[in-house]
């Protein structure tokens, strides 16, 4: 009809269910992932599948997937090309997933699985996008916690889009914010920024975070720090005001002091002095302009990223459950 039609989505039926989970290096947590997964599934009354994102995992996660999947019709599998991170394992999970209804959730069992049947009654119930939101975080050093709670606090204050403080990704997801978040191809991709940007009606279930059932987390904290200037840069340009506000200081302290030294040569003559505070302004500025020139590249970088248009994953193989099976064919019949 129009080109409106293509972004206006109806609202979906719930009779069928997608557990998203990126898996990377995750060997020793799966099989009790699985197993709490499968009970929660168990319990409530959906045709249902378990998709895994194998991430270029380097120990026998696939191996472990595989077998999973052999005595499990609802285990999907999508083994991606290599290890391409979360975010992007993520989006190739919400790609690829046939459900009505989509969970989002980690595998080391620090998002309870139990909670998806609360997050889930939210979206039949009406909300688009209903997510888990922490009190407490069980096993997580102090550093990490007051480092994330800065990083809130800060996107929050930077960016348009309201980003609720203390979600991780787990959530339920509608169908058409499901659909809606397949429009989105960045590159740079911060999901947790994507899920709050979609907008419709959302909301938050608490809950307390467990530890990670086994393995280590795959965050350091430089990949943390790059995490969260994805998270900024992608989701607002205020630092690059903050260039010329403080640009704009600089240039009137030094308008003050031209003003000052010239009343002062005036006054009292010009004995050579001042070399010291010469450099110091020199290498001030410099070190000001180097910082700023940084902040842009960040930006520039990845306008250059999205200029490319590249695929955002390649997919070695993909292992199908009998949900996508049979939505598939119902599509092709
Ligand atoms: N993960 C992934 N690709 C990566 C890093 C992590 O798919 O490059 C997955 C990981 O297997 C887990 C989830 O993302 O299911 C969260 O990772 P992790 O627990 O290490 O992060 P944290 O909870 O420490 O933020
Ligand atoms: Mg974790």
């Amino acid at each position: 009809m129009n080109q409106h039609t293509q972004t206006c989505f109806e609202t979906s039926y719930d009779k069928t269910l997608t557990i998203v989970i990126p898996v990377f290096n995750e060997q020793d947590v799966l099989p009790e992932f699985y197993r709490r997964i499968s009970n929660v599934l168990n319990s409530i009354s959906m045709y249902s599948e378990i998709l895994f994102i194998n991430d270029g995992s380097w120990d026998s996660s696939l191996n472990v997937l595989n077998q999973l999947k052999t005595n499990d019709q609802r285990v999907a599998i999508i083994d991606l090309s290599r290890n391409f991170g979360k975010e992007i394992a993520l989006t190739a999970g919400l790609d690829y997933a046939a459900g009505d209804i989509v969970v989002v959730i980690d595998a080391d069992l620090q998002d309870p699985p139990e909670l998806i049947p609360d997050l889930i009654n939210g979206i039949k119930s009406g909300y688009d996008v209903v997510y888990a939101q922490r009190h407490s975080r069980a096993g997580e050093t102090s550093l990490k916690k007051f480092t994330a709670a800065v990083f809130y606090r800060i996107i929050q204050k930077l960016g348009r889009t309201t980003l609720p403080a203390d979600t991780g990704d787990f959530r339920a997801l509608s169908r058409r914010a499901v659909n809606a978040l397949k429009e989105i191809r960045e590159q740079h991709r911060f999901m947790k920024g994507l899920f709050s940007w979609i907008g419709f009606p959302q909301k938050s279930i608490g809950y307390e975070r467990d530890a990670r059932y086994a393995g280590n987390t795959k965050f350091n904290y430089w990949r943390l720090w790059n995490f969260s200037l994805e998270g900024i840069t992608s989701h607002s340009s205020a630092p690059l005001k903050v260039a010329t506000y403080i640009g704009f200081l600089i240039a009137l302290a030094a308008f003050l002091y031209a003003i000052f030294v010239l009343v002062k040569t005036l006054l009292f003559g010009d004995p050579v002095k001042g070399y010291p505070s010469l450099a110091i302004l020199i290498l001030f500025l410099g070190g000001v302009q180097l910082i700023f020139i940084g902040m842009i590249g960040e930006y520039l970088g990845r306008t250059y990223n999205e200029s490319k248009r590249r695929p955002l994953y390649f997919i070695n193989k993909f292992y199908s459950s009998s949900l996508f099976n049979k939505v598939q064919a119902e599509k092709h019949s």
